[in-house]
């Protein structure tokens, strides 16, 4: 497995058409089921629950018959695994922010694969045979850090890993020693790294890095057109987690293309958990099917996006939007559903704000209000105001049509209640409080 064999294999892919992917994952989908129920004993017992049989699985669209899988599931039944003990050779731990950790098992045909699509996810990106680039990331017991350092490795690609992520030795490394063109990184750490150059007189800009590949935490418009600016690069999404490692990596019209050779992504409903029709917001749900050591199948992330009919870009892997939050994010504001990644976007398709802002909910006589504070990039004109409320407020209206008639309800008629904050009157007040419900 090398550089040119995974850039063929990304080539071949890009010949495929619709029907021909469904014909590939569908054969694929039926030996991986066979496998599990025959393997996995608590996956067996999860089917016969519902009275499944796998033979009736005969076409992509019958998938749907098969139950939801949910991370209680894989941690209230450790090991979790359809292959013995002794062939998993290692556990990739989320970070688990809440309650106990979630441990997934890997033999060592998971590894490979997954750090392979890691690869690809790079490839698609740009990266070229026998560049360097650095890995700042934890090594483990997350995947994130080990997963890229291999993933490097199989297309020649040196890294540089830090288990101990200190960012004075990142400095260090990037303008003193090692000028590499590529930081995998997640978007906290290289926030951090910009700052302690600038402590140290260092001008992030001057680096020699092109590309900013970034996984692990979410990262939206606004945090990128701020940060290639900083930096003086590019920045490329890769969604990663530790179920699956790489599942897609973004392309130049921002969507994210998904390794639909060895995944299936379907969308669903937060509530009906029906699949969605194109450009409708649902829960991405998973399908591991080159997966041999835990049966993932139809995991659901949570995390939120869209399917994207026709990207346009030439890429013919089927695309799904940008992550826009997890489930959980959701805003229900009179009746509208809204992510607060929507409202980061559309503020970074404005010019002359600084992206940042705060949304502030009341409830009054019953009826919910909206205020928007927005932060300006320098001090402007008055008659620019009223232009850049008004851009606001359609943009609003735009993402979400139900708003607009909340927003109007405000003191003064037909003016949005969207206030502009001079330049550093929200960053001042430290990490912002981005949405302020005061209805609960
Ligand atoms: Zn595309």
């Amino acid at each position: 497995m090398n550089y040119k064999y995974l850039k063929s294999e990304l080539e071949e892919l890009n010949k495929f058409t619709k029907e021909s992917f469904e014909k590939l994952q569908l054969g694929k989908l039926q030996d991986r089921l066979k496998y599990h129920v025959k393997n996995n004993l608590w996956y067996r017992n999860f089917l016969e629950k519902y009275a499944l049989n796998i033979k009736n699985i005969k076409s992509i669209g019958d998938l749907q018959q098969l139950p939801l899988l949910e991370k209680e599931h894989i941690i209230d039944n450790f090991p979790f695994s359809s292959v013995s003990e002794k062939e998993i050779r290692r556990f990739y731990q989320t970070s688990g922010t809440t309650g106990k950790p979630k441990l997934i098992a890997y033999n060592k045909h998971d590894i490979d694969r997954s750090a392979q699509l890691k690869a690809r996810g790079l490839i698609f990106g740009g990266v070229k045979e026998g560049d360097k680039g650095i890995a700042i990331m934890a090594y483990g017991p997350w995947a994130s850090g080990l997963m890229s350092q291999q993933a490097g490795e199989y297309i020649g690609l040196t890294i540089a890993g830090d288990a101990k992520l200190d960012t004075n030795w990142h400095i260090w490394a990037i303008f003193s020693q090692y000028h590499p063109k590529y930081i995998i990184s997640q978007p906290s750490f290289l926030v951090r790294l910009e700052e302690i150059a600038k402590e140290q007189g260092i001008d992030i800009s001057t680096s020699p890095m092109e590309r900013l590949f970034v996984c692990g935490d979410m990262s939206n418009n606004l945090f990128k057109k701020e940060f290639e600016k900083r930096y003086n690069a590019k920045i490329i999404d890769l969604y990663c987690c530790t179920e699956f490692g790489c599942i897609s990596a973004e392309c130049i019209a921002g969507n994210l293309h998904y390794w639909a050779d060895e995944l299936i992504v379907e969308i669903i409903d937060q509530k009906t958990k029906k699949l969605t029709a194109p450009g409708e917001i649902g829960e991405v749900v998973v399908t591991g099917l080159y997966k041999e050591a835990t049966p993932l199948i139809r995991y659901n992330t949570h995390d939120l996006s869209f399917l994207v009919e026709e990207c346009e870009c030439d890429c013919k892997l089927p695309a799904i939007s940008p992550i826009l939050g997890r489930g959980d994010d959701m805003l229900s504001i009179a009746g509208a559903n809204l992510y607060p990644r929507q409202i980061e976007d559309m503020l970074s398709k404005i010019s002359g704000l600084s992206g940042r802002y705060q949304l502030i909910i009341t409830k009054e006589k019953f009826k919910d209000k909206i205020t928007m504070k927005v932060e300006l990039e320098k001090e402007i004109e008055k008659n620019m105001e009223k232009y850049l409320k008004k851009s606001i407020f359609e943009n609003i209206s735009s993402i979400a049509p139900e708003l607009n008639y909340v927003i109007n309800q405000s003191k003064t008629a037909h003016q949005p209640n969207v206030e502009l904050l001079k330049f550093g009157a929200l960053s001042s007040q430290g990490k912002i409080k981005r949405v302020i419900d005061k209805r609960r």
